[in-house]
């Protein structure tokens, strides 16, 4: 079958998901749509859920909110004590049901459902092979390929075809796979992307198992956080009980530092180390680094709250809430177009006027993007009032798009790609701007022994990325 130039594209790296998954609970659904419900933040796209019951595999997928999508009836269908889910933010344009996860497929080794987290840097060769070779395939999704490799692969069980697919596949992935009855999770030998492992106590039973891309999710539920996934690790929980495995060598370990910068919720502990504590450091780190005489620190809600009571506490100065951010509206950033993204902004937050006129105001937020959110806020904070804006970033320049899944902008649409931060500093209309040191964030992930994957900082990425046809030669991560 022959795919227009538009279809064959995948969304190479604006994906941004969370996935669970859980085996040996009689309400395994319901307990995934719980754990769903926690991940939200990591995508508010389409969700899906698909469950065994021990000899049918039910899926569930659609465009919108966990909590919109599985109602009681939908939950009713389905059933089993074994299920994984999904939830899933891309781009428009791509914004499709049959991209929605988990992605379901019946081969010789049996029906088998798949859930993604991250982004495959080598899917774009590996689906033209397949197409070359016959797969038809029915999504645009990177995570598809993966399902066609497990199907075409000679290896006569599940386990051993996954292991092949996984063999063949490079980049970023925590991925969950439902068969009928087990659950099988692997990660990526760099471990890119989060996935942790926890249990569930089940009165009278063997405690249930649970994966998710975040602890978040397990809180809710009840569940104990136990440890990771291990980068390389393959790990599948049967009626055999829980079989770990190293399906291939770890590499150098390479997790993504926006998971603690931004992408994760504070009350996770990602990669083993708390959120929340992170964050606060590098608001510290950030006050010490570049400190400003001012009466009032105010976090650009929500995203810049923990790193402002960082640089409260250092700086000594007085936090505030300042800019108060309304809950119902999605996260203006991930709006489709520029024109409702322009609106979105005051649809989101709104100043306090009083705690701000007058005032040398510090604004503290995680990240400066495309720069147009930021100049909006340094608008909106001085048109309420404040005397002077001084905005401070709790991480270095995003100068580099990121190909692991986590969802930036083109290259020309980075502002630090282009531009100095002087001229940073004059487009968003702040009286000075200054970010957190590479260094400094190193220092407050307590990454001594060079753990985590900075590529959006550095432009140096881990492993080869296909960029618009050109090839990235590896430069090692940093
Ligand atoms: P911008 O207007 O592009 O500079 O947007 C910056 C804002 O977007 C900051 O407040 C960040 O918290 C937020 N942000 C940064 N990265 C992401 C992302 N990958 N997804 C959603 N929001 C983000």
């Amino acid at each position: 079958m022959v795919h227009s130039e538009e279809e064959t594209q995948f969304d190479k790296f604006h994906e941004e998901c969370g996935v669970f998954a859980l085996y040996g609970h009689a309400e395994a659904a319901n307990l995934v749509y719980l754990g769903l419900y926690a991940l939200q933040h990591r995508g508010q796209e389409s969700a899906g859920i698909a469950s065994s019951d021990g000899r049918k595999i039910h899926n569930v997928r659609k465009m919108g909110h966990v909590a919109e999508i599985f109602t009681p009836e939908v939950l009713n269908e389905l059933p089993g004590s074994l299920a994984i889910g999904h939830t899933r933010y891309s781009t428009a344009g791509d914004t499709i049901v049959r991209n929605a996860q988990p992605l379901s497929v019946a081969c010789s080794k049996g029906q088998v459902a798949v859930a993604h987290n991250g982004n495959l840097t080598n899917a774009i060769e590996l689906r033209r092979e397949l197409e070359e070779d016959g797969s038809i395939f029915q999504s645009t999704s990177d995570t598809e390929v993966i399902l066609h490799l497990v199907a075409r692969s000679r290896e006569r069980t599940l386990p051993g075809a996954l292991r092949d697919a996984l063999l063949q596949i490079e980049g970023a992935f925590s991925l969950v796979f439902l068969a009928q009855d087990r659950i099988i999770v692997a990660r990526d030998p760099h471990g890119f992307r989060p996935l942790a492992m926890g249990r569930l106590e089940v009165e009278g039973q063997p405690a249930a198992i649970v994966f998710a891309s975040e602890t978040c999710a397990f809180d809710l539920i009840g569940a104990t956080y136990t440890g990771d996934v291990e980068p390389g690790e393959m790990v599948i929980v049967g009626p055999d009980g829980i079989r770990r495995e190293r399906y291939t060598l770890p590499e150098a370990p390479a997790h993504c530092v926006f998971e603690h910068v931004y992408f994760s919720r504070p009350d996770s502990v990602v990669f083993g180390k708390p959120v929340a504590e992170s964050r606060e450091r590098m608001g510290r780190l950030l006050a010490r680094e570049h400190p400003v005489d001012a009466d009032v620190v105010v976090p650009v809600p929500d995203s810049g709250v923990a790193a402002a009571i960082g640089y409260s506490s250092e700086s000594e100065i007085p936090y505030r809430q300042a800019l108060i951010r309304n809950h119902y509206v999605g996260r203006t950033f991930i709006e489709p177009s520029q024109a409702i993204r322009d609106f979105g902004v005051k649809l989101k937050l709104n100043p306090v006027r009083h705690l701000l006129e007058g005032k040398r105001v510090i604004l503290v937020d995680d990240s400066i993007v495309r720069g147009t959110t930021s100049r909006k806020i340094v608008r909106m904070v001085r048109n309420a009032g404040a005397s002077e804006v001084h905005l401070r970033i709790s991480c270095p320049p995003t100068i580099s798009p990121c190909y692991y899944g986590v969802d930036t902008p083109s290259l020309h649409e980075l502002i630090a790609a282009k531009y100095d931060i002087k001229q940073i500093e004059e487009y968003v209309e702040a009286d000075s701007l200054a970010y957190l040191s590479l260094e400094s964030l190193r220092e407050s992930v307590k990454d001594s022994d060079h753990r985590f994957c900075y590529a959006c900082y550095t432009g140096k990425y881990p492993t080869l990325v296909q960029i618009d046809e050109i090839v990235m030669a590896k430069t090692g991560c940093c």
